[in-house]
């Protein structure tokens, strides 16, 4: 009888006290905290580090943060909602991504080495996210210097909210579109993860962002080695750059535990082609059309003569990694080690590649694979 009256009583407390922590983590979310990426931290002064060939993160990358995470499944994502651990846990795009109270990043941001030229807030998909959005941005834009874009959730933001981040002063959205047509789309982003997202409400906020930002305001973050060919890939960033908005590319690297784990990254002779392929049509170079490609679809000819295709690869600028730019015109958003381990073979090289890297580039693009 009294072994069961102190039973309760303990039961009591630790009820009390899981609730209670629960209460407290509850309140720990945006927009009072943000999750930053170890990048980040590091060019803040946050944490100490040092990274492969002294590269800098020129973007503050900010991640909304609730401790119940991101309800959508992207099959490649480290967010995503099966993938197992919990969301504090998670790994984005391979790194952790440190939680500070949103106080501190901006104070870290007007404390920044001068080489951070933006700062951009991600959305994940969660029902608080447009609300909380719209204050950061509001914050941001209030108490720091350095332009804001935002990584839009499609899911979730109506044409209202990009008018309000427009009229507050934010200059450049993204969308992360990510699959280069449809089928792929809805194999890893919707029906087919069981995923709340629909391809034709991403190219609808796109056309929306155009209209509300303008031309070159919006950028689509599209990741290359998901099943995709590169002829596909290649008309694709031609439509877009057409519509006015600018392609940043990512490669598939697999997250471990995701449902993609075991998936190899996409060659690296292709996504250097494609990379070329980028640049070539987004600097007036060349088109879709001007280009030939195999009967599986890889870039046989990039549409130049020899001599001017050498000496583009040889300024190493195509594979570069490509995002928002700061005032300066320079890449801002340049994401180091994002989608490959440091080292001279870089799938996006956060700096412009030095002679090892670049050797290593021509004796392997025109390769099949
Ligand atoms: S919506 Fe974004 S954060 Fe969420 S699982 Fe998909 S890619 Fe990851």
């Amino acid at each position: 009888m009294f072994g069961h009256v102190r039973r309760t009583k303990c039961l009591c407390l630790c009820e009390f006290v899981a609730n209670e922590m629960n209460r407290l983590s509850r309140r720990i979310c945006s927009p009072e905290y943000a999750k930053i990426s170890r990048a980040t931290a590091i060019a803040l002064g946050f944490i100490r580090g040092r990274m492969y060939r002294d590269a800098v993160n020129r973007c503050v990358n900010i991640l909304l943060y609730y401790p119940e995470g991101c309800s959508a499944n992207c099959a490649y994502c480290g967010l995503a909602k099966r993938r197992p651990g919990q969301y504090h846990e998670k790994s984005f795009i391979h790194v952790d991504w440190p939680l500070y109270p949103f106080d501190q990043i901006i104070d870290g941001i007007n404390h920044a080495p001068g080489y951070v030229k933006r700062s951009c807030i991600s959305m994940i998909t969660n029902g608080k996210a447009g609300d909380d959005t719209i204050k950061m941005a509001r914050r941001l834009k209030k108490e720091t210097e350095v332009p804001v874009s935002v990584l839009l959730s499609p899911t979730l933001i109506k044409e209202d909210d990009l008018v309000v981040l427009k009229d507050m002063g934010v200059d450049k959205v993204g969308i992360a579109l990510d699959l280069a047509n449809k089928q792929l789309f809805e194999r890893y982003r919707g029906n087919g993860v069981g995923g709340p997202h629909r391809y034709e409400r991403y190219w609808q906020t796109m056309e929306t962002s155009l209209k509300v930002f303008g031309r070159y305001q919006v950028g689509v973050h599209l990741m290359v080695g998901m099943g995709e060919t590169e002829y596909e890939m290649v008309r694709l960033m031609d439509e877009l750059w057409n519509m006015g908005v600018a392609n940043h590319l990512f490669s598939f690297y697999a997250e471990d535990g995701s449902v993609l784990a075991d998936r190899p990254q996409p060659p690296w002779s292709s996504y250097l082609r494609i990379q070329l392929a980028r640049y070539l049509i987004e600097s007036g170079r060349s088109r879709h059309n001007d280009m030939g490609f195999d009967p599986e679809g890889r870039i046989t000819h990039f549409g130049l003569e020899e001599t001017v295709l050498m000496e583009i690869i040889n300024s190493g600028t195509p594979f570069m990694t490509t995002g928002c730019l700061g005032p300066d015109g320079r890449v801002a958003c340049n994401r180091p080690f994002g989608n490959c381990l440091p080292g001279p073979r870089q799938w996006n090289y956060p700096y412009l590649p030095n002679g090892e890297e670049l050797g290593l580039v021509i004796e392997k693009i025109f390769l099949k694979g």
